[in-house]
């Protein structure tokens, strides 16, 4: 159970975030569901109510603040893990429409069941973010790719730069300490261009957002197949 109201509210505050009652409901039920779940199922080592609070709500949420993501875009989370940024953007922006993607159909059935709970819509994938970027009706079909810890800056940009229509974004949450210029080449081959990085502290720790622009189409030979991005990233 996550701390009440007021406590949420002022935490999320210190972050220049709102926080409405029924925000707050669907919070706290996402905590006790992922907790719950948890006990059978591996979905994060965060466990304790605040810091999930910290370190899974709040820290999805401050995308929205950094990356200034429009009302109604439709964003792809690739790698979404347990729902880790694009269910708390839901949450917190109800206009969203979000598509989660993962390699782990444990993950995904989770959330499928976590987003009937909360009453919010979703498109659920299970499948591999490179497998799925080829297929017409996915590529090149959002206005925003998202991913939070899931890969370095070259391999994540060939695993969600294929999903954003031209014009759109990129959104890459990240630790302090990768250099993100090591991706550069690959996110311009694939079309896009960094715009900005962002630093911002979240507790004790150093995070940063990095804002791609989609520039050109992908070129048709990406992303290559996964044993390809594995052995040497672009
Ligand atoms: N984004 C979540 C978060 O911030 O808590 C989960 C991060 S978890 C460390 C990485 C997730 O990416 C895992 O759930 C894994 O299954 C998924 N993943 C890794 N490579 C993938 C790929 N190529 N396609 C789809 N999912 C992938």
């Amino acid at each position: 159970m996550l701390p009440n109201y007021d406590v949420c509210a002022a935490k999320f505050d210190e972050y220049g975030l709102g926080l409405t009652p029924e925000m707050y409901r669907k919070f706290d039920i996402y905590a006790d569901f992922l907790v719950e779940y948890n006990h059978n199922v591996n979905l994060t080592a965060i466990t304790e109510p605040e810091q999930i609070l910290i370190k899974h709500f709040i820290d999805s949420v401050l995308m929205l603040k950094y990356a200034e993501i429009p009302d109604n875009s439709a964003i792809i989370d690739v790698g979404t893990g347990a729902g880790f940024p694009s269910v708390p953007l839901k949450i917190y922006n109800d206009t969203l429409k979000i598509t989660l993607l993962d390699s782990l159909n444990k993950r995904i059935n989770f959330l499928q069941q976590l987003c009937e709970k909360l009453e919010i819509e979703a498109e659920f994938i299970h499948g591999r973010a490179e497998d799925f970027s080829k297929m017409p009706e996915y590529r090149e079909k959002f206005d925003v790719s998202c991913a939070r810890a899931v890969a370095n800056m070259a391999l994540l940009s060939e695993l969600c730069i294929p999903f954003v229509k031209v014009g759109g974004m990129f959104v890459a949450m990240k630790g302090p300490n990768e250099d993100i210029s090591l991706g550069n080449n690959a996110v311009s081959l694939l079309g896009g261009s960094v715009s900005r990085e962002t630093n911002y502290q979240l507790e004790d720790e150093q995070r940063k957002i990095v804002i791609v622009n989609k520039i050109s189409q992908t070129p048709t030979k990406y992303p290559r197949n996964s044993s390809q991005i594995k052995k040497k990233t672009l």
